[in-house]
């Protein structure tokens, strides 16, 4: 069936940053269709996150990254503030056992003119947390907390009430031109447009390659865990304690976050999802996983981080390796004290080389725009992609 509607701008990918884009383009009084494969909006990545509102001290400066995580988290918070949305600003300890490491993410802060940094010791970091164990660390005040999967309904309703279109239970498997239109399809219906743009996150690169492009990069799915620490020892954290990350691996590191509605939450680790939806190790697509392992970039990064792989795979499958992990930052707690919330898959996307790629990427096709990499911090960032896509499209 083909719809008799014809849009401006199609989205495919009712998460994050396709809902920031579409905002983003409504302004220019565009007509706007965005497809979802899912019942919602935010069902994936977008709602199944930390909830952390970057500072953007972490990214490489004049990286995508890093422009993008200051000017969104600055839209965020103007977002936030006109709908009403709860959230927390309070900042957060990034730790490491070697001050090196911090005074110089301390001296970055000062080139991003951040205000309010401090490295703090003992006494001053005992004020902040007193029930860690932490004996040095960087107090990063532009840090916060949301529900981002609020933020996505609340994206969603301004965008519906603005005229704008969304079709659910549309999961996109073909593209093609007509008259110089694309034609987007589903298995029910043909939707056509002047213009395209993927933001389907852990499919964004297969959605890609039904529009003709060859991207040099997969996505390699990647399942984050976390437990809620509950009993008495749920209020043993004020705000987040970040061990800080790896520049190679940036998403490993258990950290330790207060959420909007006051719980603490211990996680993400990492493991190699056996699908692109796989929330967990009974969630198992035979086709998915051999795409993965066969990947010669996988195979690459699967040798060079061998023992990483097993490691984070050892803690998810046992929780005294967690807990251990835990006690690192917060000593008081005990696996009783430890209940598994739901987790979340990292689309990342992995080049052929084996190479993990760390910045966003965006490549453009015929009359289409693809978003091939928003890692985090991309829903701290999302509302900046939106702007710096419709910049791009609308020129
Ligand atoms: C465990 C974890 C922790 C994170 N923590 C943080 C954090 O604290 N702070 C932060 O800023 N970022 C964080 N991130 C990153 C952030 O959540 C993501 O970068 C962001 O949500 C990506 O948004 P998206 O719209 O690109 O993808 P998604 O939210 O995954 O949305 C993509 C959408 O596309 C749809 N779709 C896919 N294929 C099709 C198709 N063929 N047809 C139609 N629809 C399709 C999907 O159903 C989905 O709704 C975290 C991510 C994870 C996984």
């Amino acid at each position: 069936m083909r719809s008799s509607k014809k849009y401006d701008y199609i989205v495919i990918g009712g998460g994050i940053v396709g809902l920031s884009t579409a905002l983003k383009l409504q302004e220019a009084n565009k007509k706007i269709l965005i497809l979802e494969k899912e019942s919602g909006v935010g069902l994936h990545q977008s709602g199944r996150n930390s909830g952390v509102l970057h500072s953007g001290i972490y990214y490489k400066p004049d990286s995508f990254k890093s422009n993008l995580c200051i000017r969104g988290r600055e839209l965020m918070l103007e977002f936030l503030e006109l709908n009403n949305i709860p959230y927390r600003l309070e900042g957060k300890i990034v730790v490491d056992e070697n001050i090196q490491k911090i005074e110089s993410l301390f001296e970055r802060s000062k080139l991003l003119a951040m205000s309010g940094v401090q490295v703090l010791e003992k006494d001053a970091l005992i004020d902040k947390e007193p029930n860690s164990k932490i004996l040095q660390g960087l107090f990063v005040p532009q840090a916060g907390v949301v529900d981002y999967k609020i933020v996505t309904e609340m994206m969603v309703d301004i965008f519906r009430n603005k005229g704008g279109d969304v079709e659910y239970f549309q999961e996109i498997v073909n593209i093609t031109e007509n008259n110089d239109s694309k034609l987007v399809s589903s298995k029910k219906e043909t939707f056509t447009g002047d213009f395209l743009i993927n933001c389907a996150g852990l499919f964004s690169d297969k959605v890609a390659k039904l529009d003709g492009l060859n991207p040099k990069v997969k996505i390699i799915p990647f399942r984050g865990e976390y437990y809620e620490i509950i009993n008495k020892k749920s209020h043993l954290l004020n705000n987040m304690i970040y061990p800080i990350a790896d520049p190679e691996l940036p998403f490993l590191g258990i950290h330790l976050t207060k959420t909007v509605d006051g719980r603490i939450e211990a996680g993400p680790n990492a493991v190699l999802a056996f699908s692109r939806e796989g929330y967990s190790w009974t969630k198992f697509n035979l086709f998915e996983t051999l795409e993965t392992i066969t990947y010669k970039g996988m195979v690459k990064l699967g040798r060079k981080y061998f023992k990483t792989g097993i490691d984070e795979m050892y803690r998810s499958l046992n929780k005294a390796a967690f807990v251990q992990e835990v006690k690192k930052l917060l000593p008081g707690i005990e696996s009783e004290d430890l209940v598994q919330r739901p987790a979340g898959v990292r689309a990342q996307a992995v080049s052929d080389d084996g190479s993990l790629l760390d910045d966003f990427l965006f490549e453009e096709g015929y009359k289409s725009l693809h978003v091939l990499n928003a890692p985090s911090p991309a829903a701290t960032a999302s509302l900046a992609i939106g702007e710096y896509i419709a910049s791009k499209v609308l020129n």
